[in-house]
């Protein structure tokens, strides 16, 4: 039976969570606070953790590198706010997949069993059809720019049905740029978003634009998606 660590301090929704996932067959333990998810993730055995990002000890964000820093178990984040930049902050330090609060427990129930079997290393194909089938929300944060359908929880990109391997900045400026579709977004503003590094400059962006044009099949002259404008910034747009 899995073991699953319920990380929330509202009694009534750890209440809740704890009914839900019990009924689904996994074992709960629950915690109310950062340092107590912590302690039970070195001290115990917990296969998978369901992290509220609101705590009353630790932020959200910092509590999940913090488990990053121990372990590889799969993280579940609920986040309140249902904010691109945030979830693919959270994706960025670690989390497997995110939930809008409120929490649907059946949904819940649905991707942490995706994440178990993912984390199993046993998906066949058949039962990934199953997920979507149990979970259709689970694919309900995709950005859909033209033929392009970028994936935040499964950090998949697909062009025209077509699957693209990115790497992991690769991604993250392409979703950073479809959150932001069909407005010019300043390189100063990618810088703080997406790398969030005061050392990188601007050339970093270039390069990794080239690289996203190239696998896009587009030019810089001749762009599609990702266009330029001189002296303000990139726009992603649809194309025509
Ligand atoms: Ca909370």
């Amino acid at each position: 039976m899995p073991s699953v660590l319920v990380v929330e301090d509202d009694p009534a929704i750890r209440a809740s969570l704890i009914e839900v996932l019990s009924e689904h067959g996994h074992a709960v333990r629950s915690v109310g606070d950062g340092f107590g998810a912590l302690r039970e993730i070195t001290q115990a055995h917990v296969d998978a953790v369901v992290l509220d990002l609101g705590l009353p000890d630790l932020d959200g964000a910092d509590a999940l590198r913090m488990i990053r820093g121990l372990s590889r178990v799969p993280v579940i984040v609920a986040t309140a706010r249902d904010d691109e930049a945030e979830i693919v902050r959270l994706l960025e330090a670690g989390a497997d997949d995110y939930l809008v609060k409120p929490l649907s427990g059946r949904q819940l129930a649905a991707r942490l069993g995706a994440v178990l079997r993912r984390a199993n290393g046993s998906l066949a194909p058949e039962a990934q059809g199953q997920v979507l089938h149990e979970a259709p929300m689970a694919t309900a944060g995709a950005l859909v720019v033209g033929g392009l359908r970028i994936d935040p929880s499964a950090r998949t990109v697909h062009l025209d049905g077509r699957e693209l391997q990115l790497t992991r900045r690769e991604f993250d400026l392409l979703a950073f740029l479809a959150g932001h579709a069909n407005q010019v977004v300043s390189k100063r503003r990618i810088l703080a978003e997406v790398w969030r590094e005061s050392y990188v400059d601007d050339q970093t962006i270039d390069v990794h634009l080239s690289a996203l044009r190239r696998k896009l099949g587009e030019q810089g002259a001749r762009p599609r998606y990702l266009w330029t404008v001189r002296g303000v910034g990139i726009k992603m747009v649809t194309p025509p």
